[in-house]
């Protein structure tokens, strides 16, 4: 009203003003800076002068996801649901005098299902929900970050309140971002957005109404500050992880439900190939198998669109990238390098040797599914070492010399080496990484490093005949099967030393 009031009020007065010959160039001017300022700041808060925000940013679309829509995380969800029988059963809780829980924390890798699972949460309980992001808050402008918080405890109530919850969820993800430890100097804007958010949480009463909880989500709980783990603020921790094997047939039947699939199409056979891909991840798999069906003018997804799917999510997209001739041929030695050593550690782990561009990658070994592992002895990290080394150990000897296209494998290589060390396996035994000098673990890397490409370079040498002739194969076709690999390594039996003997 005051807005419209005003709008009609100073063409009237500038007109006035110029009719009496007064010079209105510089009033305009500082206007149009003034308004230029409001804008950004409007634009930058989403709150209005008024202090009210038109449309919150906050409050996201109804969804239904309940927690039969997340697959796995059985543990994950029981607690959950634990911690939100405090939400529901409220009369038993004032019966005993429980101190109602304010904040759950989901502590867990990216796409595993955390924001699904506030999702469901809010469903579960018939609560309001909003939502909004650590990086929301980050502003450059000092206070617009708790004003923010203001907003968020303000519109959950709001919105409670008009469909006539009793309770309301909030969520917010990365938490971190706004949580991370306070370094006591000097005061930046996260300490305010986060004594804000501290504040609201303190003032969090059992008897209220809405009663308000909070759901953040994680990766980094190392790096919260210790203040917003207190009791009585962010005190249930839940660890939402990886999901394992059976899981991930679980995320793959919620996403396949009602997609064409084709009788060949086994759940568990593509669960077992893809250890270590989180939800987000399985339902990219489903969803991008449906793409290469459609591009097939399939009328079913089958086994084959799933199996490019899955490579797809693995290493990129298949690129037009026409390598010349002399880098498919080391592209081609350095894999059949990886594949040697693969299948001297584990027999039949070979699927394909394939040299079509993908990603990043001019080519790759495709390997046969594993069991879930979530312990490593010394000798299987050596192995999985020597299988890294494989490809840079093939250059040298077919090539001369390495390439830039290892370093990937050497970084995953040094991580191993690393965990062996560090997990007590090396010579320099049990060992804390703050008490000992940093030069003495490179030492002891290097020195276990050293010791793998050596053997590697013996177990190669052995298979001198094959490699010429799975090479030409290779070169030729693009594509060397894991069957016909394994007979051409079978009819050379090598002599002499191999890995682990
Ligand atoms: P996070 O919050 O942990 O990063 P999200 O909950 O946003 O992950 O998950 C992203 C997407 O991945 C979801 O929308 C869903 O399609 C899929 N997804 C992840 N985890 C699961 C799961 N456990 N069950 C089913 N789908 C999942």
């Amino acid at each position: 009203m005051v807005k419209e009031i005003l709008y009609g009020a100073v063409p009237v007065l500038i007109l006035f003003l110029v009719f009496l010959k007064v010079n209105v160039g510089p009033f305009l001017v500082f206007a149009a800076v003034l308004a230029g300022i409001y804008f950004l700041m409007s634009r930058q808060s989403g709150v209005s002068m008024g202090g009210r925000s038109k449309r919150s940013k906050h409050v996201v679309p109804k969804t239904n996801i309940q927690f039969a829509d997340i697959g796995g995380q059985e543990r994950a969800k029981r607690e959950l649901k634990e911690a939100l029988d405090f939400l529901i059963k409220k009369e038993k809780i004032s019966h005993y005098g429980i101190r109602p829980i304010k904040g759950v924390l989901l502590t867990g890798p990216p796409g595993t299902g955390k924001t699904l699972m506030a999702k469901a949460a809010a469903n579960y309980t018939n609560s309001a929900f909003v939502a909004a992001s650590g990086s929301q808050f980050v502003e450059m402008y000092v206070g617009v970050g708790a004003q923010r918080v203001r907003d968020l405890f303000r519109d959950v109530k709001q919105m409670a309140e008009k469909n006539g919850q009793d309770s309301g969820i909030i969520f917010i993800d990365e938490i971190e971002v706004i949580g991370g430890k306070r370094d006591g100097q000097q005061q930046r804007e996260y300490d305010q957005t986060l004594n804000q958010l501290l504040t609201e949480m303190d003032g969090i009463g059992a008897s209220d109404t809405p009663r308000i909880l909070l759901i953040a989500a994680t990766n980094r709980k190392d790096m919260l500050d210790p203040a917003l783990l207190r009791p009585g603020r962010f005190d249930r921790h839940i660890v939402v992880d990886l999901p394992d094997k059976k899981a991930r047939e679980q995320i793959l039947r919620i996403h396949t439900a009602g997609k064409p699939l084709a009788d060949d199409v086994g759940l568990e056979k593509i669960a077992q190939e893809t250890f270590g891909f989180s939800g987000a991840q399985m339902e990219s798999v489903v969803n991008e198998a449906a793409i290469y069906a459609m591009r097939d003018h399939s009328e079913t997804i089958e086994i084959r669109h799933f199996a490019l799917a899955v490579d797809k999510v693995m290493m990129g997209e298949q690129t037009d990238r026409e390598a010349t001739v002399e880098e498919k041929r080391r592209v081609a030695i350095h894999e059949l390098g990886h594949a040697i050593i693969s299948e001297q550690v584990r027999p039949g782990s070979v699927s394909q040797v394939t040299l079509t561009p993908r990603g990043q990658a001019l080519g790759y070994v495709r390997q046969n599914p594993m069991e879930d592992r979530y312990l490593y002895t010394k000798e299987a990290l050596e192995q999985q070492i020597m299988v890294c080394l494989g490809g840079a150990v093939a250059e040298e000897i077919y090539y001369g010399g390495r390439s830039t296209g290892s370093k990937n494998d050497f970084e995953q290589a040094l991580t191993m080496a690393q965990e062996i060390v560090q997990s007590g396996m090396s010579r320099l035994g049990i060992v804390h990484l703050s008490y000992i000098a940093k030069s003495q673990v490179h030492d002891e890397v290097n020195r276990i490093l050293e010791e793998l490409l050596e053997q590697t370079r013996r177990v190669l040498r052995q298979f001198d005949p094959v490699f010429v002739n799975s090479l030409q194969i290779l070169l030729e076709k693009e594509v060397l099967g894991g069957d016909l690999f394994r007979s051409m390594l079978r009819e050379q039996q090598p002599t002499g030393e191999l890995i682990g003997s």
